[in-house]
């Protein structure tokens, strides 16, 4: 293992592994260090996202909407069947072999570029030094031209109900649960705390969802988010609303939990507690004293649009930095970095990072809500299609939600795309690239979309924000 390196990444998650490929790509020398070591004590690159994140989740989201729909979708469609019984420890191994084959494949993956795994933990030192501490305790140091910190984020945790790793749990432990619990408390919903609660409501828990906000999924376009709350309701997640927790202790085998409403205060008692409150970046002996680099008020590592530390050759991007906590926000700052090093052009466009909930049904967004728009005093138009009137979604008996679509009055820009319905984060792709080019909505009223699909929703929706759908009632 060479010493010196033209570019060394500290963090092997979502943010620091595309980078390190990436300045390979771009004939660089690379070393990627990360620290992350699974429950069994081995190593694994990949970060929160592959081992304990994004991964992890939608195999356990796949599985349980599985099992619900068998028990309550298939019999419409003339499917009977009985005696099914979950396996919950083969649907948790099922989730692994999901999570060991994806982490594996960054190992494939710097083979193939040529960059240098190493295992162990990384510090910033003075003058785009590194020291590197291995698993065994020793001490290296290295150095290069470039250092990019990609360190990631860890679970918010809430000091009047601390985690104890068997009742109350973050978002890690909710997914490596052994038994489904009877009663299941979830704090927070936002994004992870809804899909979490869904993967056990799924399964049978009975679940409630306790949120501090009187304002359901308060960043999400608010159309929709009362749309979501409609169906999580419909589904029995008993969400609470402007129920902010104070605490929780365990007593025995379960937890009480104290909350406080408009109405008063509370006790709540479960088997388990979720506590999915948020994360906050994670730069924990990541910098000696020195470096120069600066971290924010809130703890994240301060850096412009273009993830400069403001150090000489020190760069910052994913969690530990501004914005939002996505691995696609997370790469692209990555692999943007890792071509500014080249001297390439980069950039990352924030206004079209796309937003997912990976619920039943799905969520996504992609621009400004209407109460944005509005905001803005910007006049505007609204399309909405509900996928009741699409043939596809019917056929697919996932006929919920809508398409809405909203655009500039004067010049027709689009300037958001909020789905709620089957196949959303899928779907979301194309207003994605709609935005990125600027497209109007008369570029996706002319833009043929395949019948019978999902996407044709996206295509009426654009019609109806000018009152031309063909296959809904225009309003
Ligand atoms: P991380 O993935 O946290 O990786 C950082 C890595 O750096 C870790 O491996 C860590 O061990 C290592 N590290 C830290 N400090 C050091 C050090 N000093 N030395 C060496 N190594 C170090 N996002 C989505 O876009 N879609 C989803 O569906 C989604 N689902 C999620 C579900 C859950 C339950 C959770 C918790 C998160 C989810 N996220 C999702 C968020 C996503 O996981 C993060 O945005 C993403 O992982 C951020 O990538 P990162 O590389 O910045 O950080
Ligand atoms: P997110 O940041 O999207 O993961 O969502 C976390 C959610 O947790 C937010 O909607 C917060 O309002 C909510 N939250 C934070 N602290 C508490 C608390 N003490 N009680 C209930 N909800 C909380």
């Amino acid at each position: 293992m060479a010493d010196s390196y033209d570019v060394i990444v500290i963090g092997g998650g979502p943010a620091g592994y595309p980078a390190a490929i990436r300045a390979a790509q771009n004939g660089l020398s690379v070393a990627c260090i990360d620290e992350w070591k699974n429950r069994d004590g081995t190593p694994a690159f990949g970060g929160t996202c592959l081992n304990a994140g994004c991964i992890p989740s939608k195999a356990l989201l796949e599985s349980s909407e599985l099992f619900h729909r068998l028990h309550s979708e298939f019999a419409v469609h003339g499917i009977k069947a009985s005696g099914v019984t979950l396996d919950l420890a083969a649907m948790q191994k099922r989730k692994a072999g999901i999570v060991k084959k994806s982490t594996d494949g960054i190992n494939a993956l710097f083979k193939a570029a040529g960059v240098t795994p190493i295992h162990g933990h990384g510090r910033l030192l003075p003058g785009r030094r590194v020291e590197l501490t291995t698993p065994d305790g020793a001490k290296r140091e290295l150095s290069a031209k470039n250092v990019i910190l990609a360190s990631g984020s860890a679970p918010a945790e809430l000091r009047s109900a601390p985690f104890d790793g068997k009742h109350i749990v973050d978002s890690w432990g909710a997914l490596d649960f052994d038994a489904v619990p009877k009663r299941l408390g979830v704090i927070g919903a936002g994004v992870i705390g809804l899909e979490l609660g869904s993967v056990w409501r799924r399964l049978g828990s009975q679940v409630v969802i306790l949120e501090a906000l009187d304002d359901f999924l308060a960043m999400a376009d608010q159309q929709l988010a009362k749309e979501a709350l409609r169906h999580f309701r419909k589904q029995e997640l008993d969400i609470r609303l402007g129920a902010r927790v104070s605490g929780a202790v365990v007593s025995g085998d379960v937890v009480k939990v104290t909350y406080t409403d408009a109405k008063g205060e509370h006790t709540l008692e479960v088997d388990k507690l979720v506590v999915a409150i948020g994360r906050r970046p994670y730069t924990k002996d990541l910098l000696a004293p020195d470096t120069g680099v600066q971290l924010d008020e809130r703890g994240f590592i301060q850096v412009d649009e273009q993830c400069r530390t403001g150090v000489d050759g020190v760069w910052a991007v994913g969690d530990c930095v501004r914005g939002p906590m996505l691995a696609h926000k997370a790469k692209e700052e990555g692999v943007m970095v890792a071509d500014l090093i080249a001297g390439r052009f980069a950039e990352v466009n924030y206004k079209t990072i796309p937003s997912v909930i990976y619920t039943a049904p799905e969520i996504a967004w992609v621009g400004l809500t209407e109460e944005q728009v509005k905001a803005s005093g910007r006049p505007y138009k609204v399309g909405v299609f509900p996928f009741l009137a699409s043939g596809r979604a019917r056929a697919m008996e996932q006929a919920q939600g809508f398409v809405k679509l909203i655009a500039a009055q004067d010049d027709d820009e689009i300037l958001g795309v909020h789905i709620i319905g089957p196949m959303a984060g899928e779907l979301i792709a194309e207003a994605v690239l709609a935005l990125e080019y600027s497209a109007s909505s008369e570029d996706l009223q002319r833009t043929i979309h395949a019948h019978p699909t999902l996407s044709e929703a996206l295509h009426e929706a654009a019609l109806a924000a000018d009152k031309r759908a063909i296959d809904s009632i225009n309003r």
